[in-house]
Formats: C-alpha cells, sequence, structure tokens
C-alpha cells in the first residue's frame, strides 16, 4: 500500500464539459457548485448540461460511432487504446484519488488502495476482451451457412451515481468501449470531477474526438435527456430503483433503447452460530460501514442466530465506537463525511424513525459537532422485519441486527424484501452454505466473505434491484446486438 505519503487536497479550477473532443461550456452557460462534503464549502464550479447539450453530444458521438478511425479500428486496436487509458490512470493515481476524496467524502486510504486499483483492473480487464468478442457459425438445414456478428450496440448513454465515481465510469466505460461503442456519459451532480479527469485521460490515450462524451448536470435535466433522446440505442443506469423505473418508462416511451438497471439494495448478511464469529462480526461491520454505508450492496439488515448474538453485538458494537471519524484527508481516519447535506438529513431522518418505531440504538445515532456531513456509525438491535429501517435502503451508517433461530426462517425473512442485489451467509457447514446461498433471491452471494467483487464477476440485481448484469463476459451482452448473416452456399 502507498497510503504512508501525505495527500493534501487539490486546488481545483472551474471545469466546463466534453462533447466530440473539445471541453465546452453549456449552451445555457449555466454552471453549477460541487460542494466538498467534508467541510461544505464549494470546490468550484461545473458546467450543467441539460438536452440541447445532449443534442450536441449525440451528433458527436452518432458521428464517432460511424466513421473513421473508430468505425474501422481493429478490435485490438481498441484494446490497446484501453490499456493505455488504464496506464494513465495508474500513473495519475494519486492525483485522482486526491480528487476522488475531495468530491465524494471518501478517506483518501480507501481511494488509494481500493477505488483507484478497481477502477485500473476493470479497464484492463475489458482491455483483454476487446478482441476477443465473436460470434458463432452455425449449421443450418438447407444450402446455407449461418453465422452471428457481436455488433456495437451503438450510442450508449450513461447515467452514474456518487459512490464509486471512478468505479462506476470504468463499470460503464470499459465494456462499452471494448464492444465497439461510443458514450455519452453523465455523472452524478455531487461528484463530477473524477470523470472529466479521466475524460481528459482517454483523450491522451488516443480515444478519436466524439468516442467519450461527459455531459455533467442534474438528473431530472441532463439525466432524463438521456433516457428520452430518440438518438441513444441504448442506456445504462446505476442509482435508485425509483429513478430506475423513470429511466425504463422513459426508453419505453422513446425508442425502446435497451436498459441495463443497477439499483438498490437492503441485502441479509447471515451469520450462523457454528461459523467463525470473531471474523463473521467484523467482516459484517465493514460489511455495512464500508464507504459510510454508501453502497447499493451494503450488508444493511444483520440476521444473527440466537446463540451468538451477545457475541456478536459486543464484536460490532466495539468496532463502531474504534472508528476514527473525521478529515477523509487524514490517514488514520477510518471514516470520512456523508457525500451531501441532502443524503446527511435523509440518514438522520432514517435514525429517528428506528427510535419512533421502537428500535434500540446500541451505539452512534447522532451527526457530529462539526463543519460537514458527519454521522456516527449507528446500530440499532430489537429491529423488526417491518420496521423502516429494515426496508429502506438507507445508503449510510446504520445497521439494523434482528436475531434468528434456524436455516429456513434465515432464508425466508433474507428475502423479505423487494430487493435482490446481494446477500451473504457465514457457516463452516458446507451443507448448510450451499442451501442457504441457493435459497437466497440475489444477483450476488458471498459465502464467508463479503464485498468481494472482480471485474470478471457478474454484479446485478434480482427483482427490483435491476436487469442485466455488469462485470465479467456477462456486461459484454450489454453493449453488443446479435445479427445473424446467412449465406446462400450456391447452386
Ligand atoms: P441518489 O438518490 O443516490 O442520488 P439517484 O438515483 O437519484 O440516486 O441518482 C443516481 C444518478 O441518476 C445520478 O447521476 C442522478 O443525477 C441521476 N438521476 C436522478 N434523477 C434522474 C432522472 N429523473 N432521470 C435520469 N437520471 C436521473
Amino acid at each position: 500500500m502507498t497510503t504512508a505519503k501525505t495527500i493534501t487536497p487539490p486546488k481545483v479550477t472551474d471545469k466546463k464539459m466534453l462533447i466530440g473532443g473539445k471541453w465546452v461550456d453549456s449552451v445555457s452557460g449555466k454552471t453549477f457548485e460541487t460542494i466538498n462534503p467534508a467541510t461544505g464549502d464549494t470546490i468550484c464550479r461545473v458546467a450543467e448540461g441539460d438536452r440541447a447539450d445532449m443534442d450536441l453530444a449525440v451528433e458527436a458521438a452518432r458521428r464517432a460511432l460511424e466513421s473513421k478511425p473508430w468505425a474501422t479500428m481493429s478490435a485490438a486496436e481498441r484494446g490497446r487504446v484501453l490499456y493505455k487509458l488504464a496506464d494513465l490512470i495508474e500513473a495519475n493515481l494519486d492525483e485522482l484519488a486526491a480528487l476522488e476524496t475531495l468530491d465524494n467524502g471518501k478517506t483518501i486510504s480507501d481511494s488509494i488502495s481500493l477505488d483507484l486499483p478497481g477502477t485500473v483492473a476493470v479497464y484492463r480487464y475489458y482491455a483483454g476482451w476487446a478482441d476477443k468478442i465473436h460470434g458463432k457459425t452455425i449449421p443450418v438445414n438447407g444450402p446455407f451457412t449461418a453465422h452471428t456478428r457481436h455488433e456495437p450496440v451503438g450510442v450508449v448513454g450513461q447515467i452514474i451515481p456518487w459512490n464509486f465515481p471512478l468505479e462506476m465510469q470504468a463499470w460503464k466505460w470499459a465494456p462499452a468501449l471494448a464492444c465497439g461503442c461510443t458514450v455519452i456519459l453523465k455523472p452524478a451532480e455531487q461528484t463530477p470531477l473524477t470523470a472529466l479527469r479521466v475524460a481528459e485521460l482517454a483523450m491522451e490515450a488516443g480515444f478519436p474526438d466524439g468516442v467519450v462524451n461527459v455531459i455533467p448536470g442534474y438528473g431530472p435535466t441532463a439525466g432524463a435527456a438521456i433516457a428520452s433522446h430518440y438518438g441513444i440505442d441504448k442506456v445504462a443506469f446505476t442509482g435508485s430503483t425509483e429513478v430506475g423505473k423513470l429511466i425504463m418508462k422513459a426508453a419505453a416511451e422513446t425508442n425502446l433503447k435497451r436498459v441495463t438497471l443497477e439499483l438498490g439494495g437492503k441485502s441479509p448478511n447471515i451469520i450462523f452460530a457454528d461459523a467463525d464469529i470473531e471474523a463473521a462480526a467484523r467482516f459484517a461491520y465493514d460489511a455495512l460501514f464500508f464507504n459510510m454505508g454508501q453502497c447499493c450492496c451494503a450488508g444493511s439488515r444483520l440476521f444473527v442466530e440466537e446463540p451468538v448474538y451477545e457475541q456478536v453485538m459486543n464484536i460490532v458494537t466495539r468496532r463502531a465506537k474504534e472508528q476514527v471519524i473525521g478529515d477523509p484527508f487524514d490517514q488514520a481516519t477510518t471514516q470520512g463525511p456523508q457525500v451531501s447535506e441532502e443524503q446527511f438529513n435523509t440518514i438522520l431522518g432514517y435514525i429517528e424513525a428506528g427510535r419512533k418505531e421502537g428500535a434500540r440504538c446500541v451505539t452512534g445515532g447522532s451527526k457530529l459537532d462539526r463543519a460537514g456531513y458527519f454521522i456516527e456509525p449507528t446500530v440499532f438491535d430489537n429491529v423488526t422485519d417491518d420496521m423502516t429501517i429494515a426496508r429502506k435502503e438507507i445508503f449510510g451508517p446504520v445497521l439494523s441486527v434482528m436475531k434468528f433461530s434456524d436455516v429456513d426462517e434465515a432464508i425466508q425473512r433474507g428475502n423479505k424484501t423487494m430487493y435482490g442485489l446481494a446477500a451473504a451467509l457465514w457457516t463452516r457447514d458446507i451443507n448448510k452454505a450451499n442451501r442457504v446461498a441457493a435459497g437466497l433471491k440475489a444477483g450476488t452471494v458471498w459465502i464467508n466473505c463479503y464485498d468481494v467483487v472482480d471485474p470478471a464477476v457478474p454484479f446485478g440485481g434480482f427483482k427490483m434491484s435491476g436487469m442485466g448484469r455488469e462485470l465479467g463476459e456477462y456486461a459484454l451482452t450489454n453493449y453488443t446486438e446479435v445479427k445473424a448473416v446467412i449465406t446462400a452456399l450456391g447452386r
């Protein structure tokens, strides 16, 4: 790890948007502020995109898609440019980590040791795929031969959230570009800065003008302009279930653009009494509190088998009290601020609801008395499945702990949610592990681990956690259309 060196908050100037290889102001001339969540201060102003900017970006992306050099570039060359982008991100790792921490509030040690390496790994993984995406030859009846081509789906609009800005950009850009698409990214309004810097590096890496475009702005304007645009062939979205529904509706009402959605979660993390309790409880803490609880796959419902309940609660509570909360640029800090004032207030509202509905706040439960959006790590027990804090995706440092007494109950209550993004279970009994993993309705099930995410392994949701899978070979299907070509063999 390179976390020993001191990294200070960078000075940032106002930002433009990237359309067709040019850095431009918005058509309206409007800008918006991006805020440092550790202080509440403005970092800089950013060009604010809307429909008119989207029209220009779609035009540029369409032109790039259909003309040289991108349209005729070999797949191997596309891969080489993606590798170059990965190298450039790595070469600028400290700068990007600092920018991510400044804009998002995540600790600098996490930015350096997790977000940046995770981002680079995803670009490299898909760089390797670029020249291995191909169809099949299919034997058919009669004097014909058939083959399939996996062609780029076209101009892709991508809308990402603020919790892992760099990684979400990589999950969206890398497979799309490997497949030969052109992209228009709308970063979250809370965290536009690293997306713009990576776009600069992408131009340096050699992506032709118009292949990557970035339109910062708000959801109901710039984001909605992607979902409802006739010139966009596919939309990929990560964010809340409510907005996911709006995206799907807009896609249906315009051009039936292809839709993939990675949405919310309320993931069960189930600890059986026969598990390695020390490890399970330690990880149960991180499963929820990592990234200040701002993870779609956070293990926000912790189910503990009765005989080990007190033991697990003690470890989780001890860990909550050990946290160093404060300046995310301080290497000693383990918990930074929530991303925005809005999220901060929403989370405090959920804590209040937990108390009102009769859950017991075992530790935390308050904001910190300082500037910025800091909330104590908060653990509730005596939580019942119908309470607000057990049902809603809080997206903050609030853990609900519940008791259970047998395997069937664990599966049944684990599935008692509209979501199905992730789940985890802890046991030393392989039969129990397999039975519970099969019974849980979730896109990812972790056994005796949590938050293990790899570029090669698909990630996405059952039920209202979304549709489609990101990462791995599975993501390639999101960015290709299959064309069947049938040739007569001659008479
Ligand atoms: P959160 O509540 O965690 O911010 P959102 O789903 O609101 O999650 O935001 C995720 C992304 O979706 C952000 O980039 C945001 O700007 C965008 N977004 C929000 N509302 C809309 C909308 N109506 N149409 C398209 N994108 C939207």
